[in-house]
């Protein structure tokens, strides 16, 4: 199968014809948007009758998947800032019927963090009879704002795309992460000091997305000293380019490991210091 989507979907396909698809998944990705239009793109795939090329033009069913017109598939957006129960409803009601033209009723669910307690408890029963042929996909940026009843049900997948200078410069959480990592990299000494005065005391920040970003710019600076020119990004982040190969892999992949504890609920506070010492290599 040769189409453009994000190796952890494409696996979705694998899983379909070896029949070990879960029947509910719960993505989590930094790109709701292209993480939507590419599970699409799966669900074509698994779904067309012919053999399916990228953008299937020849079939109706991949027409009217497209379009969102098929009545066994069905996307669910928050109106407003929440899923409300009367969508919720609305799924119960298309999806008591059996599939006619898919193998599946096959809903998604888009910023799954919006659906409140009622909406969510709506929701599980779907995800307890799996035997009814259905297959649920919930979409979201952190799984940690899942409501916790569906996020215990759900099989988990990462659906990170590689970030651009771009993505990193508008990244809501820029300034913040910039002015911690300048400081942790260049005062090491003091950089517990810097949990405390950037990060914990501001109240309900993301870390899942801070930690990303964190990964993002080790990633981009690590290209840049393997010789991928990126004058703008030289400038701007020296204080990181001073260490040399070896030394930006490690952070690389410290950030990443703790990127991935993130989903266990964490203190944040022993989350950050640990994650600091580690970080700045105090033997140094
Ligand atoms: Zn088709």
């Amino acid at each position: 199968m040769n189409i453009a989507v994000h190796n952890n979907l494409k696996a979705l396909v694998d899983y379909y014809h070896e029949n070990k698809l879960s029947h509910t998944y719960l993505l989590e990705t930094n790109d709701i948007e292209k993480c939507y239009a590419e599970l699409k793109i799966i669900i074509k795939n698994i779904n067309c009758p012919h053999e399916y090329q990228d953008n299937c033009a020849n079939c109706n069913l991949c027409k009217l998947l497209d379009n969102n017109y098929l009545p066994s598939f069905l996307v669910i957006e928050p109106d407003g800032k929440i899923i409300k129960k009367e969508q919720i409803l609305d799924l119960k009601t298309r999806f008591s019927t059996i599939p006619i033209y898919t193998k599946e009723n096959i809903y998604i669910i888009k910023n799954a963090e919006c659906l409140n307690a009622t909406s969510a408890n709506m929701m599980l029963k779907f995800i307890e009879e799996p035997e009814n042929n259905i297959l649920g996909f919930f979409i979201t940026n952190n799984v940690n704002n899942v409501i916790s009843t569906i996020k215990s049900r759900c099989e988990i997948v990462k659906v990170f795309y590689e970030a651009n200078m771009d993505s990193i410069y508008n990244n809501p959480y820029f300034s913040l992460v910039y002015s911690y990592l300048q400081k942790i990299e260049l005062e090491k000494s003091k950089a517990i000091l810097y949990n405390k005065s950037i990060f914990l005391n501001n109240a309900n920040l993301d870390y899942n997305l801070i930690f990303k970003l964190m990964l993002d710019i080790y990633i981009q600076a690590i290209k840049v000293k393997m010789g991928e020119e990126d004058q703008e990004y030289s400038e701007q982040f020296a204080f990181l380019l001073k260490n040399d190969l070896k030394e930006l892999r490690r952070r690389e992949q410290i950030i990443s490991a703790y990127l991935e504890e993130l989903i266990y609920n964490v203190n944040i506070e022993l989350f950050l210091d640990k994650f600091v010492i580690e970080l700045s290599d105090f033997n140094e």
